[in-house]
């Protein structure tokens, strides 16, 4: 299950003919499932119109290019940010924080500082999310539980409990098993 939770960056050279790509131009980004998890590779649309390839992608998209910009000096000590936080959950690939990092996605996606790509029906109810970061194209291959509606409130207030700082990942961690627990006995 850990290849739900890889992140994988944007290229900054084209994956086929290994020439950089240009600022704010066409990319075209697929997935390549691999053994492990995902390959991703970012090309110009030319490349990818006319290489061969013997392989399907799990995922394709047209994107834009951007170039990396430096970030700004941040102020420390700022409250946790949602695009941190999911970074980190996605790190510490916990099992038990899958509803919490969905939620999450969901509310980076409202907020317009992620795109989704792509999703993929599985077999056992659940999507697999292709998101992607706007500004660095990170993408993250996220997976969409199904919470339950009546969850939801619970898991959005833990989100909110993480974001303010009120509550620690270990603790949210700790209420997540115990729900799934109680889920297996009902
Ligand atoms: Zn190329």
């Amino acid at each position: 299950m850990s290849q739900e939770w890889n992140i994988r960056s944007r290229g900054h050279v084209c994956s086929i003919c290994q020439k950089p790509l240009v600022d704010k131009t066409p990319v075209v980004s697929a997935l390549k499932e691999t053994g492990g998890g995902y390959e991703r590779f970012d090309c110009h649309p030319e490349c990818w119109k006319t290489a061969a390839r013997d392989w399907e992608p799990f995922s394709l998209w047209d994107g834009v290019y951007l170039a990396p910009v430096k970030e700004e000096k941040k102020e420390p000590l700022k409250k946790e940010d949602a695009g941190e936080l999911i970074r980190k959950l996605i790190t510490l690939d916990d099992p038990a924080m899958k509803n919490v990092v969905y939620v999450l996605a969901v509310m980076l996606e409202r907020s317009k500082i992620l795109v989704e790509r792509d999703a993929k029906d599985q077999s056992d109810g659940t999507i697999r999310r292709v998101y992607e970061d706007r500004k660095n194209g990170d993408t993250f291959v996220i997976l969409d539980p199904r919470i339950r509606l009546e969850n939801l409130a619970e898991v959005q207030a833990q989100v909110v409990a993480l974001l303010s700082g009120t509550k620690t990942l270990g603790e949210v961690a700790k209420e997540e098993e115990a729900d799934e627990a109680k889920t297996d006995e009902a």
